[in-house]
């Protein structure tokens, strides 16, 4: 694709940041590139549209700057994974490794239903450890919604129980 040379370009390499030894590839210089910018977001609607994908997941946070736009564009909606305490609803959460440490993302409880199609977005990858989380992450909803689904069966049981035990006793007293 010769759009990928001109996107290639925009971003800004910075050598030793944050830390000695990394070359950060900064994609601020990409988003004031108004071509660039616009080409990037095009390549993933053309790759993206038409395949049923009905959610656009982006990863705190250089995921949120590409991600509403691939959504609005090919009809999904969008969904943001954050970093803890920053959702103020109900969240699922998903730990992960980090080269050094370990960090978590969260999403809102809700936020995708079982059988929908999500699309994950981020910047970059680099172990690939935070897109695996984000995976996890996005199927983790159906995980919480079978868990609320035995719950409810294993309350229907106990509730079954003490009924035919009560009836049990009363026949019992009365009989
Ligand atoms: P991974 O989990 O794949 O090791 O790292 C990817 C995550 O770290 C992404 O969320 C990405 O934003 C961030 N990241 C790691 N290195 C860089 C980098 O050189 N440039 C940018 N923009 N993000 C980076």
């Amino acid at each position: 694709d010769p759009r990928l040379k001109a996107i290639s370009e925009a971003i800004r390499v910075v050598p030793h940041f944050p830390k000695p030894g990394i070359m950060f590839q900064d994609i601020t210089t990409l988003l004031l590139d108004h071509k660039a910018f616009k080409d990037t977001v095009d390549i993933f609607v053309d790759r993206y549209r038409d395949m049923g994908i009905s959610v656009v997941a982006g990863v705190e946070a250089r995921g949120f700057m590409f991600g509403p736009s691939i959504a609005l564009a090919i009809g999904a909606k969008f969904v943001p994974l954050r970093k803890p305490k920053k959702l103020p609803g109900e969240v699922i959460s998903e730990a992960y490794v980090l080269e050094y440490g370990t960090d978590c993302l969260e999403m809102h409880v809700g936020a995708v239903q079982r059988g929908e199609r999500a699309l994950v977005i981020d910047d970059l990858i680099a172990t690939g450890g935070t897109l695996c989380a984000a995976i996890k992450l996005l199927g983790k909803e159906l995980e919480a919604l079978l868990k609320f689904l035995l719950f409810c069966f294993v309350c229907l049981l106990v509730l079954w129980l003490t009924l035919l035990c009560l009836e049990m006793l009363l026949t019992r007293t009365c009989g």
